[in-house]
């Protein structure tokens, strides 16, 4: 009989006596289903160069270079590395990086694969899902897809549509540059030790160009961000507190108005395309 996942990882753990650290978020996989779901959602193939942020004991990292051209892993916890190093060591096409992502400069890394699909695979540290995603959609760094395992309630946030409770600015930031598709609701049994949340793995596609075409996408995001700063008041509210423009709220109100939208508007119902139609007429009155 082979030996379960939940076993192996048992055993490994204990062999190197390795303590897990909470403030990692060190929440490791332990299902073999799941894993099989990350890797078909990924649609890993020998094309691919797979950035993996934190490899753990290495689960994912084994099954992603049994289908990926390279796997680059970055773990932040130095006292994985020699685990990860004797673990891995029958596969030449992992490269294992001591760091932290949040401070891994992605495009140094893209740039030495020009002919490959560059993915990104992970069963996250759920502390840092958002600005992960942020970084790579914020500067547009060139990742064909993103194929993660992160909080449920957080993954159908970036799903989510207007006018229901999930709706917000990390669903509009997601939706302008990616198709988001829910592959796996995965419960919390499946890890060691096992996290107080529930978990899905979610496929991020990144659309060849923005959903939505506008003048300034920094401001556009900006204006979301505003218009979410306080639920349940109307966007006129929101977008004057926020000081994003040089208008009073009468102001704000007949610049709606002639719009076509309602005086009373809450930033809830509007689509990403009204975003977009709204960013750029308030664009010129923009704080410097
Ligand atoms: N991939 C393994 C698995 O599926 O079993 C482990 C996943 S565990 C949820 C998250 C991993 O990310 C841990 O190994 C943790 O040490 C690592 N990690 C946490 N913060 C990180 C960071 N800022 N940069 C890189 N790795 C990080």
């Amino acid at each position: 009989m082979t030996e379960s996942l939940a076993y192996k990882t048992k055993r490994i753990i204990e062999h190197y006596g390795f303590n897990f650290k909470k403030g990692f978020g060190q929440n490791f996989l332990v299902d073999e289903r799941v894993l099989d779901k990350i890797i078909s959602a990924g649609e890993i193939t020998e094309n691919d160069v797979v950035i993996e942020v934190g490899p753990g004991i290495g689960t994912l990292t084994a099954a992603l270079a049994k289908h990926a051209f390279k796997v680059i892993s970055i773990e932040i916890d130095k006292t994985l590395i020699p685990i990860l190093n004797r673990l891995l060591e029958d596969y030449d096409n992992i490269e294992l990086i001591n760091g932290d992502i949040l401070k891994t400069d992605l495009n140094e890394i893209i740039s030495k694969y020009p002919d490959k699909n560059i993915k990104m695979v992970a069963n996250l540290p759920y502390y840092i899902t958002t600005p992960i995603i942020m970084n790579i959609i914020e500067n547009h760094i060139k990742i064909d897809s993103v194929t993660v395992m992160i909080q449920k309630e957080v993954a159908y946030r970036m799903k989510a549509k207007p006018s229901t409770k999930e709706y917000g600015s990390l669903s509009l930031s997601v939706q302008y540059s990616c198709e988001p598709y829910i592959a796996a609701n995965v419960p919390n049994n499946c890890f060691m030790p096992r996290p107080n949340v529930d978990s899905a793995v979610i496929r991020l596609k990144l659309l060849d160009k923005p959903a939505i075409e506008v003048k300034d996408e920094k401001f556009l995001f900006e204006f979301i961000k505003a218009a979410f700063s306080q639920r349940r008041k109307t966007l006129v509210n929101c977008i004057f507190s926020s000081k994003i423009v040089k208008l009073d709220k009468e102001e704000i109100g007949k610049l709606l108005v002639e719009n076509g939208f309602d005086e009373k508007v809450r930033g809830e119902t509007l689509s990403l395309e009204q975003y977009g139609k709204l960013a750029d007429a308030f664009l010129p009155h923009k704080t410097e």
